[in-house]
């Protein structure tokens, strides 16, 4: 096969749309070996993001488009996934063991902000990521109970580092572990900064591909602080349709704009109500209000997540919708939000850090 083959059928499968993110493979991965000859077709596929569950699709998609371009053959694909590390804010520099930070962050509390956090990381992690989540939320630490680890605590061998409990597979830091969510909060407003940072620098963090970060709601000095300080690849925010939490999340989107964190876009929780009687489909608490704001701003929607008993009862008792129903309507709901977003990371520059050595220039 010639060269200039190759290309061509490299091109077009780069244009082949990826399914469950609607966007074609070029922005999200890219054709690593692309031959054919007489009697075969070899495609080698890396995506950019986890996609354990898209794969068999994706790989009808290529078969199909080599099958219709060049007829009948043999053909091999293989695709997997390389999460890369992607750019933080500048004046800051990525943990060593982590490839990305992703925030999850509200305007306000109450939204389903810890819920939907748990519960994409799992999702992230069913697609093969390697996964960790840090529950920065000083008003609620409420992950570990999420997670089911709530009576665990770090270890340390060494009296420096932490050796976070470890829950369906992902490693879990709480600032419920380190501060007493007795203290009245105008002792843990000061000391939550500190506390974090000792979370992020002193955890024996696995090589990471996402630390997911449940951020404490709200756009206050903590809040502020925390965006500038930890070193994050993009953040999301969480809402309900409603117009009030929908102004709140537009000034949290802002706080991340104001500090260059990208906004990886927008997660509407409670969308809709399905009732568990009927099946009827109801907006609750309106509808369209995500999808109106992701257009305002200029950030996508990721994802709609339904008002759902089984989430609370699921999340709240320590088995999140993810991996207590895996094939429900939520769960699928999470897996396909889980995906969008990392695939809107993948489409963000890379870090380049790691690859230059930092120079440092000294007075001498
Ligand atoms: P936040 O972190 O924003 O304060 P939580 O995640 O703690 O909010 O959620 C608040 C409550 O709402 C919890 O009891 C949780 O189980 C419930 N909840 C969150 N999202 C949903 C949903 N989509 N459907 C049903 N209950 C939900």
């Amino acid at each position: 096969m010639t060269v200039s083959a190759e290309n061509t059928l490299s091109k077009s499968l780069s244009e082949i749309v990826v399914p469950g993110v609607d966007r074609p493979l070029a922005d999200v991965g890219r054709v690593s070996v692309a031959s054919i000859d007489g009697e075969r077709a070899q495609v080698d596929i890396l995506l950019g993001f986890p996609a354990a569950g898209l794969f068999a699709e994706l790989e009808a998609r290529i078969r199909a488009a080599i099958l219709d371009e060049y007829g009948p053959r043999k053909i091999e694909v293989r695709i997997v996934t390389k999460v890369t590390a992607h750019g933080v804010q500048r004046n800051l520099k990525p943990l060593p063991n982590v490839s990305n930070i992703v925030a999850i962050a509200s305007g306000k509390g109450g939204v389903g902000k810890s819920t939907t956090a748990v519960n994409l990381a799992l999702a992230l992690s069913g697609e093969g990521a390697k996964v960790g989540v840090l529950d920065a939320d000083i008003y609620g630490p409420s992950i570990p109970l999420m997670l089911g680890v709530s009576g665990e605590k770090p270890t340390s061998a060494d009296g420096q580092s932490m050796t976070p409990p470890v829950a369906h597979g992902m490693q879990v830091m709480s600032i419920g572990f380190l501060i007493d969510p007795d203290q009245p909060m105008v002792w843990r407003g000061p000391m939550v900064t500190q506390a974090l940072n000792q979370m992020l620098q002193q955890t024996r963090w696995s090589e990471l591909d996402y630390l997911i970060v449940d951020m404490p709601p709200g756009t206050g000095d903590i809040q502020l602080t925390l965006s500038q300080q930890v070193p994050v690849s993009g953040a999301v925010i969480v809402t309900t349709p409603q117009d009030i939490a929908l102004l709140d999340a537009r000034k949290g989107l802002q706080m991340f704009r104001k500090v260059n964190v990208p906004v990886l876009g927008i997660i509407e929780n409670m969308s809709t109500h399905i009732c568990t009687n009927c099946g009827h489909e109801e907006h609750l608490f309106g509808s369209g209000g995500g999808a109106q704001m992701a257009l305002d701003y200029d950030v996508d929607l990721l994802g709609q997540i339904p008002l759902d008993l089984r989430i609370r009862q699921q999340t709240d008792g320590g088995l999140p919708s993810v991996i207590a129903e895996p094939n429900e309507g939520p769960a699928q709901a999470y897996r396909r939000t889980a995906q969008r977003l990392a695939a809107r990371l993948a489409m963000q520059g890379r870090d380049y850090s790691a690859r230059f050595p930092r120079i440092v220039v000294e007075d001498t």
